[in-house]
């Protein structure tokens, strides 16, 4: 007997079953395309955030260069 473990998938919040001690690491996502929206949100934030970063680093730059 197989015994079933239940997770939910991070991305919509579906119930993922899969077999407990199953060959492989349990899945993350429920399916392919959960895991590639995944993929693809972290990233539009590492660039979002790159470019965040960028600008508080030039506008400290500006504060910096107007005090004498
Ligand atoms: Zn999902």
């Amino acid at each position: 007997m197989v015994e079933k473990m239940t997770k939910t998938c991070p991305k919509c919040g579906e119930e993922l079953e899969f077999e407990k001690g199953g060959r492989g690491r349990p899945p993350i996502y429920c399916r392919d395309i959960c895991r590639r929206l995944a993929e693809f949100w972290v990233r539009y934030l590492t660039r979002e955030l790159d470019q965040l970063e960028g600008r508080r680093i030039r506008s400290r730059e500006t504060v910096l260069g107007g005090t004498p």
